[in-house]
């Protein structure tokens, strides 16, 4: 059995817990690997190893720093299959959706290999007289990321590029469920040219996580993950004093007008309630439909959901995959179940699904769940499998409050032909990210990924602008050369300017 172990300063290293967790192929249902389980030791190694690694690395020139990052964006692009693969094999998602998480993680990476530009501070020459007045930025030191299942490349990528770039050391704690792919990028950073010690993995669950959150030489913690745990996240790290920045979890609901073109939203819709079996935090899971266009979007949506290819993701032509874990496969069918109990129609039902020859797979077929109201338990839950739940309303505004009065706010979208009620929608909804006949609206690297309300905890959105200032602090400072043949012009006053 493989095992599967942390990687520090450079080197991998099996640690010293004796903890490990099974790794299985959700394809299959078997165990492939072992991973290792840090303890408070282990993470104190990294933390060590980091701490090290940023005295030099947080002065090395910032042209040097950059051609590391050119030579990682090189090597992740020539291994993209061979991380994909890994993900496919742990995560369970189809191959081409595993390259398309890489594909948009590497974005990330192109835009820290602009860090010359996003660096530069301010100047304003004679602010007074004599006195001028500039800014720049440092790194905070030693960082962490923590980091979910359902994307092991993408969102680990949506932080350590940018806080490498920014002159940080990093360690990583991925999901103990699929910690492969990782490694491999630990591996790929070493080859760019990297110095040990400034990206280190550390496998492990809540012992690893809490040593992280509660070690005085971590300056701040990326978090993505659940809201249970990013909100305990944000208050354990925040009371040691660290800058955090915590995603949680979603439900984002998708208005389909009956100003849509009913068919266009419905391939939409299935593609981004059933793609990656519906462990996206930016997958689709409610739509609204509004007035007529309900019995259109629900038979369209049907019809979509039945053709879905379900398989392993390793096989050509397969559109889903199965769900991360037996666990994850029995929650989702049993929240299914309550949705029937609760009242609502279960128009398409995933539960019991089998895929000739992986019988012991973790597969949910695609649902759909009609006439859902939003006190039942479907509704409430992030159920995080392939289930569109599908609200009926009135109107635009009717289901504009019911997106503001759930509690999350991550993603959103809305399908008309109308530009004044997707304006009106754009600016009444209470949410992070929106699409307008874009089901899935991931912002590019270039701009900040973030939710409000308990889809975020902190402040500072992920990537983007908001990334490299949240991995940086801002020096201002007021500089004067003074001439010594001048009489010295100090004064017991508040200093204004002259
Ligand atoms: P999770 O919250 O169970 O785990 C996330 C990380 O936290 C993992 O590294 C895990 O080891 C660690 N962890 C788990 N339990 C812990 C505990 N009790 N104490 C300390 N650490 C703990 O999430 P998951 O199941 O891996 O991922 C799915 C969730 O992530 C969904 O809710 C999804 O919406 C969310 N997510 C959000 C975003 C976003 O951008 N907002 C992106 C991806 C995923």
């Amino acid at each position: 059995m493989k095992t599967i172990e942390h990687w520090i300063a450079g080197k991998s290293s099996p640690g010293s817990s004796g903890r490990t967790a099974p790794v299985f192929n959700p394809a299959t249902g078997g165990q492939q690997a072992e991973v290792v389980l840090a303890d408070a030791v282990d993470v104190s190694a990294a933390v060590a190893a980091a701490a090290e690694a940023f005295e030099t690395w947080s002065q090395t020139s910032v042209s040097r720093r950059t051609s590391v990052l050119f030579a990682f964006r090189e090597l992740v692009n020539a291994h993209a299959s061979e991380l994909a693969e890994l993900i496919t094999d742990e995560h369970g998602k189809v191959l081409s959706d595993a390259l398309g998480e890489v594909q948009r993680g590497l974005e990330v990476v192109e835009f820290a290999c602009g860090i010359p530009s996003l660096l530069k501070g301010d100047y304003s020459d004679q602010v007074s007289t004599g006195v001028d007045t500039y800014s720049f930025r440092e790194p905070l030191g030693v960082v962490a990321g923590i980091t979910p299942f359902n994307f092991p490349a993408m969102v680990p990528m949506w932080m350590f590029p940018v806080a490498i770039a920014c002159g940080n050391t990093f360690i990583l704690k991925p999901s103990e469920r699929d910690p492969s792919a990782s490694v491999l990028i630990a591996e790929l950073w070493q080859r760019a040219g990297l110095p040990d010690g400034v990206f280190n993995v550390v496998h492990g669950d809540k012992v690893a996580v809490d040593a992280i959150l509660d070690s005085p030489e971590v300056a701040a913690v990326s978090f993505v993950g659940s809201t249970p745990i990013a909100k305990y996240i944000h208050e354990r790290a925040s009371a040691t004093g660290k800058r955090v920045q915590a995603l949680g979890g979603a439900k984002n609901h998708a208005i389909v007008l009956p100003d849509a073109d009913i068919d266009f939203a419905a391939d939409h819709l299935a593609a981004a309630a059933f793609g990656s079996a519906g462990e996206r935090c930016m997958a689709i899971s409610a739509a609204v439909a509004v007035g007529s266009a309900a019995d259109a979007v629900v038979a369209a949506v049907n019809d979509r959901a039945r053709a879905v290819k379900v398989g392993s993701g390793r096989e050509p032509g397969v559109e889903m995959g199965p769900v991360v874990t037996r666990a994850a496969q029995e929650r989702i069918q049993g929240l299914i179940g309550t949705g029937a109990a609760q009242g609502a129609d279960i128009t398409v039902d995933g539960r019991g699904y089998t895929v000739p020859g992986h019988e012991d797979g973790f597969f949910v077929g695609p649902t759909v769940i009609d006439n859902v109201t939003t006190d039942m338990d479907v509704y409430r839950e992030e159920i995080f499998g392939p289930v569109l739940s599908v609200v009926r309303c009135d109107d635009v505004d009717e289901a504009i409050a019911m997106i503001n009065a759930n509690p999350y706010g991550n993603g959103t979208a809305i399908f008309t032909s109308s530009g004044e009620a997707a304006r009106r929608f754009q600016r009444g909804v209470h949410v992070g990210m929106i699409g307008i006949n874009v089901p899935v609206p991931v912002p590019m690297a270039y701009y900040s990924f973030g939710g409000w309300k308990d889809s975020l905890f902190g402040d500072k959105h992920i990537h983007g602008p908001e990334g490299v200032s949240f991995y940086t602090r801002a020096k201002v400072i007021t500089a004067r050369w003074p001439r010594r043949e001048l009489a010295s012009d100090a004064s017991f006053h508040f200093p204004t300017s002259k």
